[in-house]
């Protein structure tokens, strides 16, 4: 299920969560109450300039904070969250609570830190009831629109309906910055990409996973990186673990990373200390 959301989660299955048909209509009726009884939190992770040291952007990564399995990952939820539709509603907090974070962000680290946001395909689906109204509302909370990134993936892109797009467009026109998620994993299309006027490119793990070691990787890397470069697109490499990893891609002009040799996600006070 996670796979075929589109986002690539293949590192955390739960396999009794795949197996049993009743534990997972339990966690659909579980999911329905969480949002009402505050049991979602955001974890933020570090993205940090690859030409500077400085960190100057994070990623808001959901977690659900279950009263019996404890931590839940995002990949064991979004999907039923979104085969549901109540990913609007996670959504539309998500948004609230990425923009208060923010706030604070920028208090601790200066007025131009970004924040990423992921927005599920299915968001774009039904914006009339979830996206477009909060852009509204945080046009008028006195953020400057250009510090939020929503993060897409490829499929929203080449699958979606014209709603979507512009929905899309309509986000763009607003200031906000616009990602491309999983870069490489999906049905890559370069047109899209100059089509929609993205900002960021973000390289998948998958890629990164395999550098030093396999020459197709660095090939597959650098030659993105020059694309995007070409295009005016910046590039942020997705699970860096290693100086090895960070030393080549910045050999390579990569502009932006983000992995465990930095951090993981952390808790916004950990963050800011
Ligand atoms: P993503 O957007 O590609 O986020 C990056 C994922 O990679 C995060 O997993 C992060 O913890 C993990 N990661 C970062 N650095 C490293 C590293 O060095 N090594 C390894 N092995 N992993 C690393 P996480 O938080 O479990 O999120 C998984 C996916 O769930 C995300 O992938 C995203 O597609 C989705 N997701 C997370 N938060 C949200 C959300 O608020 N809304 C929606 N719609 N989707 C979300
Ligand atoms: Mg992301
Ligand atoms: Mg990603
Ligand atoms: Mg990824």
């Amino acid at each position: 299920a996670a796979k075929e959301s589109g986002r690539n989660c293949y590192h955390c299955f739960t396999p009794s969560m795949q197996e049993s048909v009743v534990q997972r209509m339990q966690l659909i009726h579980d999911l329905h109450i969480a949002l009402e009884a505050q049991q979602f939190l955001l974890y933020f992770q570090p993205i940090v300039c690859l030409k500077t040291g400085k960190i100057q952007k994070a990623e808001a990564l959901i977690r659900w904070n279950h009263p019996l399995h404890g931590v839940v990952l995002p990949c064991e939820f979004i999907p039923l969250a979104e085969e549901t539709r109540l990913i609007t509603g996670i959504g539309e907090w998500l948004f609230n609570e990425g923009c208060r974070s923010l706030k604070k962000l920028q208090q601790a680290f200066g007025s131009d830190f970004e924040l990423s946001i992921n927005v599920s395909p299915v968001q774009f689906l039904d914006s009339k009831s979830g996206l477009l109204p909060w852009l509204e509302k945080l046009t008028g909370q006195g953020l400057n629109a250009s510090s939020i990134v929503i993060e897409i993936t490829e499929g929203l892109l080449m699958t979606s309906s014209e709603e979507s797009l512009s929905t899309l467009l309509h986000f763009r026109d607003a200031g906000i910055q616009v990602a491309l998620d999983d870069f490489g994993t999906g049905y890559s299309s370069l047109a899209y990409i100059q089509q929609y006027d993205i900002d960021y490119l973000k390289i998948d793990r998958e890629f990164v996973r395999q550098i030093p070691e396999s020459t197709d990787s660095r090939v597959l890397c650098e030659s993105i990186i020059v694309m995007a470069h070409r295009l005016g697109i910046k590039v942020i490499a997705e699970g860096i673990e290693t100086k090895a990893q960070e030393r080549v891609l910045t050999e390579m002009g990569c502009d932006y990373a983000q992995g465990y040799l930095y951090s993981k996600p952390v808790t916004l006070n950990e963050f800011i200390k």
